[in-house]
């Protein structure tokens, strides 16, 4: 979106969002928006995902948190028009993009309505309150905005290792595979010959197609070796997840 920060020496190119709101604003609560347009929301508000399409809920996450909420903060009509751009899809043919380039002059303008003090603007409290519970439920994911995960994203990383993503595929990223051909294990001291010790195979892939958890305990035998054993987690078993 255009209105997120974006380094000055950002790598990416601009993020490209498709316009795909279609639900229009009903001047109605800010909360229940959901509901009042086929998506029924528990007491809690939330909105049971699976009963609907991607599409369907693609379109009403834009349609409400994007124009509904800029429309209830502003509290007026906005011209969608406004904030949607034509572009070139990589195909040759054209896309509705969305646009948040108008946002500036309307906060701006915002900004100076709420200087003059001319007028409360409705449903400003419940909008808030509403972004302040959106906030809360993404705590637990992050301690930052939303703004600032979306400027970390686009900063360039150095790539001293020489990390390559050639060999990736649309579903699995293998960038910082281990390469066993010339992978060289360290050890406490140089020159150190003893042997890899490994988890029972079998052991480990009975644990797993029985659907439990296998845990990998480390275990000293009575000669001062170092084994390792694994067994299914238990309600009760305390571990570290790697
Ligand atoms: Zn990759």
């Amino acid at each position: 979106m255009d209105h997120l920060p974006r380094p000055e020496s950002s790598i990416g190119l601009l993020m490209k969002v498709p316009f795909v709101a279609k639900i229009p604003w009903d001047y109605g609560d800010f909360k229940t928006f959901p509901s009042r347009h086929g998506f029924p929301q528990n007491s809690e508000g939330a909105i049971d995902a699976k009963n609907h399409s991607i599409e369907s809920l693609c379109d009403l996450m834009q349609s409400w948190l994007y124009f509904d909420f800029l429309e209830c903060v502003l509290g007026h009509k906005i011209d969608q028009d406004n904030f949607v751009r034509t572009s070139r899809d990589s195909e040759g043919g054209t896309q509705l993009l969305v646009d948040s380039t108008p946002l500036d002059s309307l906060i701006n303008r915002l900004e100076a309505k709420r200087k003059r003090n001319l007028r409360r603007l409705p449903l400003l409290d419940e909008v808030w309150t509403a972004t302040k519970q959106l906030e809360t439920q993404l705590e637990p994911i992050t301690d930052t905005t939303l703004a600032e995960i979306a400027f970390s994203l686009r900063l360039p990383r150095p790539n001293t290792a020489g990390i390559t993503h050639d060999n990736c595929t649309k579903l699995q990223c293998k960038a910082n595979n281990v390469n066993q051909g010339n992978y060289t294990n360290r050890h406490v001291k140089e020159g150190c010959s003893r042997k890899m010790i490994h988890v029972p195979h079998e052991e480990l892939v009975g644990i797993l197609r029985n659907g439990r958890i296998p845990v990998v305990q480390i275990v000293e035998t009575c000669q001062g070796n170092i084994k390792l054993e694994v067994k299914p987690a238990q309600a009760s078993t305390k571990y570290t997840a790697i």
